[in-house]
Order: structure tokens, then C-alpha cells, then sequence
């Protein structure tokens, strides 16, 4: 009890059950160490449609032990094409060093989650609040449900607008000047596409397309700007509406696909981004609490990144913790000071393992942003020369292994 309030004590806490959290709780499970997951939703969060993996994604799932099974869901993938409808210019790409292919955000969360014992996932948390006891510096949380809870060990996986990356007092996210729009499209009797990406562009927009199965399809819109319009985000509809209506003068079997979409699926975002400078300086660990996923680099979906991102960063946090504090006995059976020192020296590995590659996917997805956000021919040269300067194999960041769990 702390001043009549009930504190319920645990070892190991993870704010937010998106992919980040549930494979941040899935690799602990795997190298037998114990967490719990507090996700605000009552129910597992399945919005955005799909998601695109590339090889170092799928390297990290098989780490996990979900790779082969989340392969079955979906159609391996050959590559890019690129079609300018203003200017009649095509291009074909190569799209990653090895694998590519689209799941199911469903497939993948649902996956993650029952690898996981029961009970680790405790839904309708809501974090409201977060601050370090002042006698243990053990991280305390308040929930919306009246819930107080002490952590030994605090991972904040809460995403863009994370509540932990507040606490570490890292510095506010920023928005791209394009907005988008995603969504799934069935076809009962086949869809008959190329198993490949197929991006049109067309009046400083972009719609990209990618076939997930032999009958569903996924696509989304990167629109330039986005709309102050509060009120479109909570209706599909209007956003099926204006989508169409954006994509008027685009090829008929485009905007059908956009026209007969699943709009349950459907969403708009507006694309938030941590500057690469930020990832580069920024605090991502205060005693026993750290990050992981958008809570620490939320980067824009321009390089495909996001998500696998996240899936190593849960591979490699877990491998520092699990070498460090060897298994679960050692956060149980220690005093304070060595649980906080061991833990401390784990997530100070962590982030040194991680803050270098983080810096290279952020950098390389905000200058992509920016080439597509600006309709200056100099500043779009000066973009593509420093891209091929810093990143002369555009594709090495497919390439990159986490390691083993
Ligand atoms: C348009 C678009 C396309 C994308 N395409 C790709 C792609 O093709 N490939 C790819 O790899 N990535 C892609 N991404 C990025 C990818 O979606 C994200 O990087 C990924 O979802 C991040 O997962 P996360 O778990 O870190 O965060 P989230 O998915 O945001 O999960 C955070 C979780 O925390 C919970 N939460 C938040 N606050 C609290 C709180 N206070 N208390 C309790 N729970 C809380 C939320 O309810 C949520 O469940 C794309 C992103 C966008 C916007």
C-alpha cells in the first residue's frame, strides 16, 4: 500500500502491445524470462492493413519462430515497378537483398500473440502517467483503471506518441508533409497481378500496390499535405470518398481497387518522424527504463522499415537482458542495486547495438520523404546526390541481421 493506494509490484513491464510490444514480450518468453504487456485497447490492435517485410524483417521473425508460419500467409514478392503518369517514364527495381513479401498486420500481431502464456497481454491499460519511486528509482504507472503498478524493469513500446519517450524527455516527433491513406482490396475470383510492388505516380501523388495472397491486395496513398479535418479519421467512408476523388486521372483498374476496398481496414495517418539527429543524440535509457519500435524511431514509411525495425529491436533487447541477467531468477532473487545495475548495463547495450542502425534506416527514409515532398528540381538534385553519397547501395539496409535471439 502507498498512501491507501494499492501497488501491485512486477519485474518486467512493456507499455504497448503493437507489433513492437508483443515481440519485445515474445523473445523474453523465448530465452525464459517472464513480462507483461499493458495495451490500452481492449482487444489486439490489428488496424494499418498489412505491412511490407523485407529480409532482415523476416530474419528477426524467424528469430521470433513465427517466420514459417507467417510465410504461409503470404506470396513471396519480385521486386518494384514504377510507373510516372505525367511524364509516361517506367521503372523496375530490385526491392531487397533476398526476401519480400506483404502480411497481414492481423496475421502478424495474432502470430506474435499466441506464442505468448496466457496472461501476459492485460488489455484495457491505459498508462496514464509514469514517474520513478523516489526511494527504489523502480518506475512507477498510473492507469486509467485505477491500476498502480511498480516496475523492476520498464520497455516502452507505446509507439509515436509514447508516453515513455516523454518521460526520457527525448524531443517532440515531427510530421512529413504527406499524409496516407491504406487499405486491403479482396478479389473473390483472383486478382491476377505480378507478384510485385507497382507504385503509379501521378501530380506529386503516389498510390503503390501489393498483392498479399493470390486474391487480396494491398495498397496505400501518400497524398501531398495533410487535412485538419478531425472528423474524417473516424469515418472510412468520407475517407473512401476523398481518396477516390484524389485519384481521379489515374488508370481504371486503380481507382476501382480504391473504389471497392475493405473499409474496415481503411485509415489515414499523418506520417510522424523522429529527425535522424534525434535518433543519433537521444536519451533512450534512465535506469531500468528503455524503448523500442516508433516510441524510439518512428521514421516514415517511405523505405518499409518501421515495423521490422521494431522486430529487431525486440531481438537484440532481449538477447542484452537474457546475457545479462540470465534468466529470470536473477531479476527475483537479487537486491535492488544489482537488479538496476545489471539491467542498466543490459539496456545500455542495447541501445549502443541499436543507435547506429537506427540512424541509417532514419536518415535514408526523412531524405526519401523529403525527395517526394519537394517540387524544387535543385534541392530535388541536391537530395539524390547526397543520397548516393551516403547511401551509394540504396538497398544495404535490407540486408542487415540482428543476430541470433
Ligand atoms: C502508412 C504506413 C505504412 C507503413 N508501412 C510499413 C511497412 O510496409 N513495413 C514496415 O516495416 N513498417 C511500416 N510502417 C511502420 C510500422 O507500422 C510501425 O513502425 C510499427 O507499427 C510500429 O510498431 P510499434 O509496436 O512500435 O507501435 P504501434 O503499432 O503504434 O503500437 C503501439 C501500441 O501501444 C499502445 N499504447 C500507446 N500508448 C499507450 C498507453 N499510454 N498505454 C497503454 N498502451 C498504449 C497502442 O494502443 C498500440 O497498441 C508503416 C507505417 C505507416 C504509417
Amino acid at each position: 500500500m502507498d498512501g491507501g493506494v494499492e501497488v501491485e509490484e512486477m519485474d518486467i513491464v512493456i507499455a504497448g502491445g503493437g507489433i513492437c510490444g508483443l515481440a519485445t514480450a515474445l523473445a523474453l518468453h523465448r530465452k525464459g524470462i517472464t513480462s507483461v504487456v499493458l495495451e490500452r485497447s481492449e482487444t489486439l490492435r490489428t488496424s494499418g492493413a498489412a505491412i511490407g517485410i523485407l529480409t532482415n524483417g523476416w530474419r528477426a521473425l524467424d528469430q521470433l519462430g513465427v517466420g514459417s508460419k507467417l510465410r504461409e500467409t503470404s506470396i513471396p514478392l519480385q521486386g518494384a515497378r514504377d510507373i510516372w503518369l505525367d511524364t509516361n517514364k517506367q521503372r523496375a527495381s530490385p526491392l531487397s537483398k533476398g526476401e519480400f513479401r506483404c502480411v497481414k498486420r492481423r496475421d502478424l500481431i495474432q502470430m506474435l500473440a499466441e506464442d505468448l502464456p496466457h496472461g501476459t497481454i492485460q488489455f484495457g491499460c491505459h498508462i496514464l502517467s509514469l514517474k520513478l519511486d523516489p526511494s527504489t528509482s523502480y518506475p512507477t504507472l498510473q492507469l486509467l483503471n485505477g491500476r498502480t503498478i511498480k516496475a523492476k524493469v520498464l520497455i516502452g513500446c507505446d509507439g509515436a506518441n509514447s508516453l515513455v519517450a516523454e518521460f526520457l524527455k527525448l524531443k517532440p516527433k515531427k510530421i512529413f508533409s504527406h499524409s496516407a491513406v491504406r487499405s486491403l482490396t479482396n478479389y473473390p475470383t483472383g486478382h491476377g497481378l505480378v507478384p510485385e510492388l507497382f507504385r503509379t505516380h501521378k501530380d506529386n501523388m503516389l498510390c503503390g500496390r501489393v498483392p498479399i495472397n493470390q486474391n487480396l491486395v494491398f495498397w496505400f496513398l501518400l497524398l501531398p499535405g495533410y487535412t485538419q479535418d478531425t472528423m474524417i479519421f473516424n469515418d472510412p467512408e468520407l475517407i473512401r470518398r476523398m481518396s477516390v476523388e484524389k485519384i481521379n486521372g489515374f488508370p481504371n483498374e486503380i481507382v476501382r481497387m480504391v473504389r471497392d476496398c475493405d473499409t474496415s481496414n481503411l485509415s489515414l495517418t499523418h506520417l510522424k518522424y523522429r529527425t535522424p539527429w534525434d535518433v543519433l543524440v537521444g536519451n533512450f535509457q534512465r535506469g531500468t527504463v528503455t524503448l523500442a519500435g516508433d516510441a524510439m524511431h518512428v521514421m516514415g514509411p517511405f523505405l518499409g522499415q518501421g515495423g521490422s525495425a521494431a522486430l529487431e529491436d525486440a531481438v537484440v533487447l532481449a538477447r542484452c537482458l537474457a546475457h545479462k541477467t540470465r534468466d529470470q531468477a536473477d531479476l527475483n532473487g537479487n537486491g535492488m542495486q544489482i537488479v538496476q545495475a545489471k539491467v542498466g548495463e543490459a539496456m545500455d547495450a542495447y541501445v549502443k547495438e541499436r543507435r547506429m542502425r537506427l540512424v541509417g534506416l532514419s536518415a535514408q527514409t526523412y531524405l526519401t520523404g523529403l525527395l517526394l515532398g519537394t517540387s524544387t528540381t535543385l534541392v530535388k538534385l541536391f537530395i539524390v546526390v547526397l543520397m548516393a553519397v551516403l547511401f551509394y547501395d540504396p538497398l544495404l539496409h535490407t540486408g542487415y541481421d540482428c543476430g541470433p535471439l
